[in-house]
């Protein structure tokens, strides 16, 4: 039995045992720091992972009958590290961040306590840190702390579901048990995240009664002319208009919906056909950190930002400053809130309404409803939950509101300088998120002239369209190849245009530039740029070499 004690922290906090375990964590620190190389977006030469990979690794796995030492379990471990994306400079792919030291630090604790933050009898020290991050971002959010409530969850889709099951249980309590009504809509731009497709498929509603609107070519934010009239038909035909997600930084093109034209448009309509007013989650999982700058004071300015950034950031606070009319949102921190996964949370304007979700105390035998202990989460879908509240407030401790802004105005000016760069080296490319300020840039490229304001304005054929994205995917492809020096995003639905012959609306290709890493400033753009030019060079050989094969 001493040796399997061995594979535990000591009980009683001795000097030794501590060292054990602080040794075995330096050497995973030391293991990757030495893969670690600013030029590359990845730990060392990247891995291709096709062919029999996979499979010949489920022929080899097997438990070892007998456990190996803990120093070998470490150098299997950095094994699987090697050639792993690492969030350099050089790391533009998506929202995937790097984890930052005090959220390292917050998961830790949260491992070693090992709290279940189901109950605070179990795991207070998840259920204090909950608390205060529930109340620290209901008042950034700009919500009444004393009356909101919320919790950590399975992400920014979790906090999607999570809203629709609020949206179901305040118009329809007893669904819980008689299950859901069958004219049930909820309606979502098409640059929705498509966790609202999910939740619809998981909640038994169906994914035919999740209603696209039509967002603006120009903004890629909803049409609330569209949302009126969809829901307006959908009322006509007997529906009932339950969940409205209003998605405040569009995880491609960082469109921002407007929530206070989106809720105004909903409350007249639900309102002149006597329902229920419909349940409004601003899915921000991505995009709300940017309310942090609500009240930044731009005429002081602070933090010494550079005007032209500053007016990109009061276009964005346009939007944002209507966060707080959600009746829910949600804040995944493990993207812009530089914490480890998974660390989301999901609030709700009026707390109350969580109560609707909970269980009884009779189909909960074993906890809650005690003399002890006053914190209990039946109300989530999960049953047991880690504490990932720990490593959210450790990371709002240390960064604090202007630390974060301070990264966040970072994201901006660097797809600024990005965009400059971009248009200023190729005469072929496109921006096509242009009027979207935010941490993203979308781009096209074209055989000749850009064609994107023409495609922007439904004036080119549904070919033509496609043609041009068939011309991008190769340039995909290509950098795609290539990610382990830059590693670049790209997306097959941007947005979707209107073609000039056919109804049916056209989604854009376009790659993507993601600014997330800290390491990432203005100053390391030209060698990402020449990287880019690079590899677009080497498609257009690839190009003429095939097109002279088939003269
Ligand atoms: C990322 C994202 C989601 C999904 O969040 P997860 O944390 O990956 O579950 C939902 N909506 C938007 C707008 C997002 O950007």
């Amino acid at each position: 039995m001493k040796d399997i004690q061995a594979l535990f922290p000591s009980e009683d906090g001795n000097k030794e045992r501590r060292q054990v375990l602080l040794q075995f964590m330096q050497n995973i620190v030391e293991g990757l720091d030495r893969l670690k190389d600013p030029q590359r977006a990845t730990l060392g030469s990247m891995q291709e992972r096709t062919g029999e990979f996979y499979k010949d690794i489920i022929d080899c796995a097997q438990v070892p009958e007998r456990g190996i030492a803990l120093d070998k379990v470490v150098e299997e471990l950095l094994g699987l590290a090697k050639g792993h994306p690492y969030h350099t400079r050089n790391f533009v792919s998506n929202v995937l961040p790097m984890a930052s030291i005090p959220g390292i630090l917050g998961s830790l604790l949260t491992t070693l306590l090992n709290g279940n933050n189901l109950w605070d009898v179990y795991g207070p020290a998840g259920a204090e840190a909950e608390v205060k991050v529930i109340a620290m971002m209901s008042k950034l959010a700009g919500y009444d702390a004393t009356k909101s409530w919320g919790y950590t969850t399975w992400g920014g889709q979790g906090a999607v579901f999570s809203g629709l099951r609020l949206a179901i249980a305040k118009q329809f309590p007893d669904a819980k048990e008689k299950g859901v009504p069958g004219n049930l809509y909820c309606f979502a731009s098409e640059n929705a995240h498509y966790s609202l497709f999910k939740s619809m498929e998981a909640t038994g509603i169906g994914s035919n009664h999740l209603i696209t609107v039509k967002a603006d070519p120009l903004t890629h934010a909803m049409n609330t002319d569209d949302l009126r009239e969809k829901m307006e038909r959908v009322i006509q035909q007997g529906g009932i208009p339950i969940y409205i997600v209003a998605t405040t930084g569009a995880t491609d093109s960082f469109g921002i919906d407007d929530i206070k034209a989106i809720k105004e448009t909903a409350d007249a309509i639900t309102n002149r056909y006597g329902l229920h007013p419909a349940h409004i989650h601003a899915d921000s999982a991505l995009g709300g950190f940017y309310c942090l700058f609500n009240d930044y004071d731009f005429a002081r300015n602070p933090l010494q930002l550079e005007q032209p950034l500053c007016e990109n950031l009061l276009q964005i606070r346009e939007k944002m400053q209507h966060l707080h009319l959600a009746d829910s949102l949600c804040f995944d921190f493990q993207k812009l809130g530089q914490t480890p996964y998974l660390t989301s949370l999901f609030l709700v304007k009026n707390g109350k309404d969580i109560g609707l979700l909970d269980l009884h105390e009779f189909e909960t035998p074993y906890v809650g409803n005690r003399g002890y202990g006053s914190y209990h989460t039946s109300y989530t879908l999960e049953c047991s939950r880690m504490a990932s509240s720990i490593a959210i407030y450790a990371a709002l401790l240390a960064f604090g509101v202007d630390g974060y802004r301070q990264i966040l105005a970072n994201y901006v000016r660097v797809n600024m300088a990005f965009r400059d760069r971009l248009l200023a080296r190729f005469s072929n490319v496109a921006v096509t998120n242009e009027n979207n300020p935010g941490p993203i840039t979308t781009f096209r490229f074209y055989p000749e002239q850009a064609e994107w304001h023409k495609e922007r304005a439904g004036k080119l054929t549904g070919k033509q369209i496609k043609q041009n994205n068939e011309w991008n995917y190769p340039i995909f492809e290509e950098l795609g190849k290539h990610r382990e020096h830059v590693f670049f995003g790209d997306t097959t639905r941007q947005c979707l245009v209107d073609a000039s012959d056919v109804s049916k609306r056209v989604p854009v290709y376009a790659a993507k530039f993601f600014s997330i890493s800290p390491y990432t400033t203005v100053e390391t753009l030209d060698e990402i740029v020449e990287f880019l030019a690079k590899r677009v060079a080497c498609v257009d050989t690839m190009r003429n070499a095939r097109e002279k094969t088939y003269v």
